[in-house]
């Protein structure tokens, strides 16, 4: 069963990882900052919540985020299998995780830490431009679209995230070495832990999930 966690610091190419694992094994892609995003362009209750803390780089409460995710994962479409991005965060969010998971009979599978320096992640970041319709990912110098401002794939309008800018991603950094980083050891106690190198490309890094995943 391929129920799994991916890690990973704000630029490691999680998102982009996950779109192309869910291409290749048809799992539901759960990504809070995705839904947290889609909550507020709506304008729901939740979306006023969370756009407090999401736009200067902050976390959302933590009980606002497990409730999100323990109804998420209780989906019929994630009985056979989903790719959690994004979530957990925080200690007390992963005990709540494996606790969640096991009294659904869901339990993770397997937690993939993509792992890459900071001056990349910071490089990554501050060039990042985003699809507002599709989610697709850009980047103003590495990953130009072909025509500025329109997405490849579904010609939307490309924006730049409001937590994309130095301040937020320093906030961001700083809390995903205090309260994210620790998860790791937690994971590698469990025997769940698998790490991959977030420097090489996104192709070459797919083809070492994917044969990873070939024997979950
Ligand atoms: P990135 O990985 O690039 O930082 P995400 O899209 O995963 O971005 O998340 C964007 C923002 O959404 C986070 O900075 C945070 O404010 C909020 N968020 C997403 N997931 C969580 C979570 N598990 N717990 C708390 N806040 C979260
Ligand atoms: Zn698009």
């Amino acid at each position: 069963m391929k129920n799994i966690v991916l890690m990973g610091p704000p630029g490691a190419g999680k998102g982009t990882q996950a779109k192309l694992i869910i291409a290749e094994h048809n799992l539901p892609h759960i990504s809070t900052g995705d839904m947290f995003r889609e909550a507020i362009k709506n304008q729901t209750p939740l979306g006023k919540i969370a756009s407090q803390y999401i736009n200067d780089g902050h976390l959302v409460p933590d009980d606002v985020t497990i409730g999100l995710v323990k109804e998420r994962l209780s989906m019929d479409d994630c009985a056979n299998g989903y790719i959690l991005d994004g979530f957990p965060r925080t200690l007390v969010q992963a005990e709540a995780l494996k606790k969640l998971t096991e009294e659904i009979n869901r339990p993770i599978t397997a937690v993939l830490n993509i792992d890459a320096p900071k001056d990349l992640l910071v490089e990554r970041i501050s060039g990042r431009r985003v699809c507002k319709t599709c989610g697709a990912p850009y980047h103003i110098v590495n990953r130009k679209p072909k025509v500025e401002g329109v997405c490849d794939n579904c010609g939307g309008e490309l924006y730049q995230r409001k937590d994309d800018n130095i301040d937020a991603l320093n906030t961001r950094l700083d809390i995903y070495n205090k309260d994210t980083a620790p998860i790791l050891d937690y994971y590698a106690k469990e025997g769940l832990l698998y790490t991959f190198d977030g420097t090489i490309g996104a192709e070459k890094l797919i083809q070492e999930i994917n044969a990873l995943l070939e024997g979950k």
